[in-house]
C-alpha cells in the first residue's frame, strides 16, 4: 500500500474488435494472477476509441467472457471507480489535454503524407527494419524549427511524435528480460492523434496507464515496439512510466500467432461446444 492506494496496480485492456480467443485469456490470466500475488488491485480499461473500426456488442461480450472465465477487477466500465470513465470512448478531453502538451512543447509536427506514401518510402534501403510499421522517413519531417500551426478545435491532421534520433532506449520486462531498441532505426515518428479527430493508441494508452495509476502493464509479446513509443509519450508529458511485463504469444493450430480468423479458439465458441471454464483453463491455459 502506498498513500492509501495499493502498490500494485495491474490493468486488462481489451479492444472491442471481436470475441476473446484463448491468447487474450492467457495474457489476461497471467496479468490477474500477478495482481492477486502482489496483493494489488486490477482494473479494467475498455479500449474502444476507434468507434469505427469497434462494435460496441463486442465491449459487453467481452466482460461477461472474462467473467466467465473467472475473472475479476476492481475497477472498470461495468464496476466504476476512482478512475471512471474505464471506456477510452469516454475520455477524449483527458487526450485532447495531453495532444495540447505536447504541442507546446513542440515535440510533435503535422504531417500531410499518406501511409502509402511511408510505405513506398520506406521501402528504400536503410530504411525498412525489422519494424511492425514502416520507419517514417526523416525526409518527410518539417525541420525541427518550423513553427507549428495551430491544433484547431477538430483535428483534421495526422499529428506525428518526433523521436529522438539514434536514442537508445530500454526497459526490462518482468518477463523478457533487458529490452532495447534505437529511436529511428528499430521504429519511426509515429501517430498521436489522426486526422478524424482521434487519439492514437499509442497516446491513449500511455496518458491512461498514467492516470490511473498502474503500476505494471501486463500485455501480448506483439506490443513490445509499442511500448518504446509509449516510453517516449510518458517522458514528453513528464508521466510516471509503469513496468512491464510481456507475454508470450499463443499459436493457432496453423502455427501462426492466433488472431480473429481463428474463431475456433475464441472463448464463446468453446462455450458453445460446452466446455466449462475449468476445462478450457486445464486444456489451454494452464
Ligand atoms: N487494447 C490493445 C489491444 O487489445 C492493447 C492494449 C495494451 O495492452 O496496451 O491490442
Amino acid at each position: 500500500m502506498r498513500d492509501g492506494q495499493h502498490y500494485y496496480r495491474g490493468r486488462l485492456a481489451p479492444s472491442p474488435t471481436g470475441y476473446l480467443h484463448l491468447g487474450h485469456a492467457r495474457t489476461f490470466r497471467i496479468a490477474a494472477e500477478r495482481a492477486r500475488a502482489a496483493g494489488g488491485r486490477l482494473v479494467l480499461r475498455n479500449d474502444d476509441l476507434d468507434a469505427t473500426r469497434f462494435h460496441m456488442g463486442y465491449s459487453q461480450a467481452i466482460l461477461e467472457d472474462l467473467r466467465w472465465l473467472g475473472l475479476t477487477w476492481d475497477e472498470g466500465p461495468d464496476v466504476g471507480g476512482p478512475n471512471a470513465p474505464y471506456n477510452q470512448s469516454e475520455r477524449g478531453p483527458i487526450y485532447r489535454a495531453a495532444l495540447e502538451k505536447l504541442h507546446a512543447s513542440g515535440l510533435i509536427y503535422p504531417c500531410e503524407r499518406s501511409r502509402r506514401d511511408v510505405i513506398d518510402a520506406a521501402a528504400a534501403p536503410h530504411e525498412g527494419g525489422p519494424a511492425d510499421e514502416p520507419i517514417y522517413p526523416a525526409r518527410f519531417r518539417p525541420p525541427p524549427d518550423a513553427p507549428l500551426p495551430p491544433l484547431g478545435e477538430k483535428v483534421s491532421v495526422n499529428w506525428r511524435l518526433r523521436v529522438p534520433d539514434g536514442a537508445v532506449l530500454s526497459f526490462v520486462d518482468g518477463n523478457c528480460g533487458l529490452q532495447e531498441a534505437v529511436a529511428n532505426r528499430d521504429f519511426g515518428d509515429f501517430p498521436v492523434w489522426r486526422k478524424d479527430d482521434c487519439p492514437s493508441y499509442q497516446l491513449a494508452c500511455a496518458v491512461d496507464d498514467a492516470a490511473m495509476g498502474i503500476t505494471e502493464v501486463v500485455r501480448g509479446a506483439d506490443l513490445i515496439r509499442s511500448t518504446f513509443r509509449q516510453l517516449l509519450v510518458f517522458r514528453a508529458l513528464g508521466l510516471p512510466e509503469p513496468g512491464f511485463y510481456h507475454c508470450p504469444l499463443m499459436a493457432g493450430p496453423d502455427g501462426e500467432r492466433l488472431a480473429k480468423r481463428h474463431d475456433a479458439l475464441s472463448l464463446r465458441t468453446l462455450r458453445a461446444q460446452g466446455m466449462t471454464p475449468d476445462e478450457i483453463i486445464a486444456k489451454y491455459l494452464s
